[in-house]
């Protein structure tokens, strides 16, 4: 792989804060050739981004970040160079914002309930028109001093077994697949390490992905390391599956993190982008 490129990342129109026409800059000063914009569950910065990646001379990769659920558990699966207009993906995104904000409605009466009130107007202000997700709840909570980091924020309040904590059932998996796929995408497991599942569960999990019609799995993601990149590109291999390699980039000053700043798709892995 000669050329930087960065197949997950975030932008205003969800969970990231930069705006989609920043966010392509910014890919342009890392020297970025491809770049997929995956905003959780809309579409709805990607034209702004294409705009600014013709002059930029990055060749954009319209995409997305589905929230799905599997056997009663949260799975994210990216669509890349999906067609942003297909209406049975538009109507299923409809119905995807319509849980978040009854989900932050919940989210914000739990918080209530611990002392913390009036989240949901405050967290709806941070959100403008974008897609609210518990990162802005994130935020909130930092901004009101109820938690010193966003990290912290999840591991007090917001991630799964805490207190605000709210289980959502997502879209199908295969209904999400469907979706991506007839869109004329390529369905893309994100971040597989994120899930911790045993090696029997992720068998069965990407038995069924397969089975769905998913293409590939994310094996060099934002904050893995070499040995867990060595994982993922086993899955790869063992279930026959693309490579996919994103940064899953949100913000700015994350040491971390950051826009094409990825190790190399391990030889021997078929790159996703051969299906552009
Ligand atoms: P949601 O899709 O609304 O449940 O929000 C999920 C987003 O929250 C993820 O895409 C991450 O950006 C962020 N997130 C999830 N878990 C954590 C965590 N433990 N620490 C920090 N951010 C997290
Ligand atoms: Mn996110
Ligand atoms: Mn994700
Ligand atoms: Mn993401």
């Amino acid at each position: 792989m000669t050329f930087k490129i960065d197949l997950h990342c975030h932008s205003t129109a969800s969970d990231g804060t930069l705006p989609p026409r920043q966010l392509v800059e910014r890919a342009a000063v890392h020297g970025l050739a491809v770049l997929s914009l995956t905003d959780h569950d809309t579409t709805a910065g990607l034209e702004e981004a294409k705009s600014a990646a013709l002059p930029a001379g990055i060749r954009f990769i319209p995409g997305i970040e589905l929230s799905t659920s599997w056997n009663n558990q949260c799975f994210h699966v990216v669509g890349l160079n999906i067609s942003a207009d297909y209406p049975p993906l538009l109507k299923g995104l409809e119905l995807l914002s319509a849980t978040r904000i009854a989900r932050a409605g919940r989210i914000a009466e739990k918080l209530a309930k611990k002392g913390i009130p009036g989240a949901l107007e405050a967290v709806m202000d941070l959100v403008g028109d974008g897609m609210i997700t518990r990162t802005h709840f994130a935020e909130f909570l930092v901004s009101g001093h109820y938690a010193v980091s966003q990290q912290d924020a999840f591991d007090r309040y917001l991630a799964k077994g805490k207190p605000a904590y709210v289980s959502t059932d997502w879209t199908p998996l295969d209904r999400a697949v469907d979706w991506i796929s007839c869109a004329g995408g390529i369905a893309v497991l994100a971040h597989p390490m994120r899930y911790k599942l045993t090696a029997a569960r992720m068998k069965r999990f990407l038995e069924s992905f397969k089975s769905f019609g998913g293409q590939a799995i994310e094996v060099v993601s934002g904050r893995n390391n070499t040995d867990e990149v060595r994982i993922a590109s086993n899955y790869a291999q063992r279930f026959d599956l693309y490579g996919s390699v994103g940064s899953d980039f949100h913000s700015p000053g994350n040491p971390w993190v950051e826009l094409g700043r990825l190790e190399t798709l391990p030889s021997g892995i078929k790159p996703v982008w051969e299906l552009f």
